[in-house]
């Protein structure tokens, strides 16, 4: 199990989000606005793993900041947790980008996604939480290779000693009364799922 916050985290994630910002690692760097390192505190118990920023993020260098940013923060409300508590990234830190102008979002490419894991995993090296969330197919094929989000949505799983709980994406949801009610649902078993680990850390 990956153990709990140690002194300097705060440090070790700030200093992270400089290079970041400034990332060639990848093609990504040429068509943002803003690199979008992550948000939250070192402290936190969950970190949510997005899929790579939009339009919204892209302007603005924060994640989740559109309609889907508000319907996590609101599935975070029901849990008793605020963005505060927890650290929000994405997989890929710079928005991958599609078409001619004004360009539209598309899912990160595999070696865009091999070039940003190293930011993405001394990011959970520094804050060293107990649970990771996967939002969406592509983070969850991230942490665990093969498996099909359908399969094992809601359900704890494990890459290593580090517990993963896939979960749609809060997108997703905005458009699928059906998977709106679902993710909701998955949500709340994050309460649960924390205080089992808390349990078994102690
Ligand atoms: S997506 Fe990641 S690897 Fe690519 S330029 Fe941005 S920060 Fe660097």
């Amino acid at each position: 199990m990956v153990g709990r916050n140690v002194r300097g985290a705060a440090e070790r994630l700030e200093e992270l989000h400089a290079p970041i910002r400034v990332c060639p690692r990848c093609r990504l760097c040429q068509t943002r606005t803003h690199a979008v390192p992550g948000i939250g505190t070192s402290r936190a118990e969950v970190v949510f793993v997005g899929e790579g920023p939009g339009r919204t993020e892209d302007r603005e260098g924060r994640p989740f900041v559109g309609r889907a940013g508000q319907f996590l923060d609101e599935m975070l409300a029901a849990i008793g947790l605020r963005r505060g508590d927890v650290y929000i990234t994405n997989i890929v830190k710079c928005r991958p980008t599609a078409g001619d102008p004004p360009y539209g979002n598309r899912a990160p490419r595999p070696d865009e996604i091999s070039a940003c894991a190293p930011w993405l995993e001394a990011q959970l090296a520094a804050i060293r939480p107990r649970l990771v969330c996967a939002l969406g197919r592509v983070p969850t094929g991230y942490f665990l290779p093969g498996a099909k989000l359908s399969k094992v949505r809601g359900r704890l799983q494990h890459r290593g000693d580090l517990p993963v709980l896939p979960l749609f994406h809060p997108a997703v949801a905005l458009y699928r009364q059906d998977k709106r009610a679902v993710l909701m649902s998955d949500f709340r078993k994050i309460v649960r799922i924390l205080d089992d680990l808390r349990k078994r850390d102690r």
